[in-house]
């Protein structure tokens, strides 16, 4: 990984001091009637998105304005103040507002996903360091290709450079639209200490009853900002209306949210303490997992002198329960344990299959 420095989100000139830095605005630009709207009754400080140009899921649906949207953005911009963003998909997008000078940028979730794409915008912006590019996600949970994506930027010579969790397509199991699975953002962001993090509840949500506590969890988790779908008509809105809120909703939110220190100062004692608890236990877990695949592997010896199947389904029947019965007893969820055992026992079963 190369190790170079991106701008920090103080350094853009572009948001407050304060957090969470707010962007906000109709999911599309619908008209510039309706942008002025929006844009005159957002919190003070917030940056006025709407999307230009919109990837729709099916050709008969709605797919912006295009570069008209881009002119009434720039208008209200003139007329406002504020500042705009707005989505690019290729090189023709990044020109059309280079040209306008769109104060930000963003990757959608559908082109982080095409590298030929994201490389045709990152060739686009070469000779424009400072401009600011917010890269989405990718629709799958691939970090690489998240990194990958701004890894094309950085080569661009762009520094002042963000990300945006909007959630996974992954099916089913969540009540969101998108599944955010945290741990895939905060992998991105380990590699990149420096790299200022959004949040799009509107996209993970789906549906604006979800906004509110999905914007507190990206705050808890140390997210410098959040992106959230505002218009002021939310139910007459021709893309994502199910998930958008009014400029009324999105004040109450914010001011209801509470931001919470990344902890990244002075050290805590208590903090620390605990902590160096949680190193020796992780070491503890870990000397005691792989005991548990020795094991294993000895009785995978055992199953093959036998001529026994490496899967039992009895025992494996067996262990998940009593697992779940002593999970139960320690306050520990059963779906908790079913799936750190499932991994377990899927371990242990391949492990034993390869000494056959
Ligand atoms: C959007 O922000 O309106 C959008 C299309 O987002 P995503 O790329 O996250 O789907
Ligand atoms: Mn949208």
């Amino acid at each position: 990984m190369s190790k170079v420095t991106f701008s920090p989100l103080n350094d853009w000139g572009i948001f407050p001091a304060y957090r969470p830095c707010i962007i906000a605005g109709p999911c599309s630009a619908e008209t510039y009637a309706g942008l002025l709207e929006t844009a005159t009754a957002l919190p003070e400080g917030a940056v006025l998105r709407a999307g230009a140009w919109k990837p729709r899921t099916r050709p008969d649906s709605f797919e912006g304005a295009g570069t008209e949207a881009l002119d009434w953005m720039v208008r209200v911009r003139e007329k406002t103040g504020r500042r705009i963003a707005t989505e690019v998909a290729s090189a023709a997008h990044v020109r059309a507002c280079l040209e306008r000078e769109v104060d930000i940028l963003w990757i959608g979730a559908r082109t982080t996903t095409n590298p030929f794409l994201v490389q045709e915008i990152a060739d686009a912006l070469k000779g424009y360091p400072e401009q600011i590019v917010l890269v989405k996600n990718p629709v799958s949970p691939e970090v690489e290709l998240w990194d990958g994506a701004i890894e094309r930027l950085m080569g661009a010579g762009l520094r002042k450079i963000g990300a945006v969790s909007r959630g996974f397509s992954v099916g089913a199991g969540s009540a969101y639209r998108n599944t955010p699975m945290w741990q895939v953002p905060i992998e991105l962001r380990r590699r990149h200490r420096e790299m200022a993090f959004f949040c799009d509840p509107s996209h993970i949500a789906g549906d604006r009853k979800y906004i509110a506590e999905i914007s507190q969890k990206a705050l808890n988790l140390g997210y410098d900002g959040l992106m959230i779908e505002t218009h002021c008509n939310p139910d007459e809105a021709l893309s994502d209306s199910s998930q958008q809120i009014t400029p009324d909703r999105l004040r109450e939110i914010i001011a209801s949210i509470k931001t919470r220190n990344t902890g990244d100062g002075a050290p805590d004692i208590t903090l620390e303490a605990l902590r160096t608890r949680v190193d020796e236990l992780d070491e503890t877990l870990i000397k005691t997992l792989a005991e548990r695949f020795r094991t294993t592997d000895k009785i995978g010896i055992r199953k093959s002198e036998l001529n026994l199947t490496s899967l039992q389904m009895g025992r494996w029947s067996e262990v998940l329960s009593r697992a779940v019965k002593t999970g139960a007893e320690e306050g520990l969820g059963e779906e908790f344990i079913t799936r750190i055992f499932s991994l377990i026992h899927e371990e242990s079963v391949a492990s034993q299959d390869k000494l056959r």
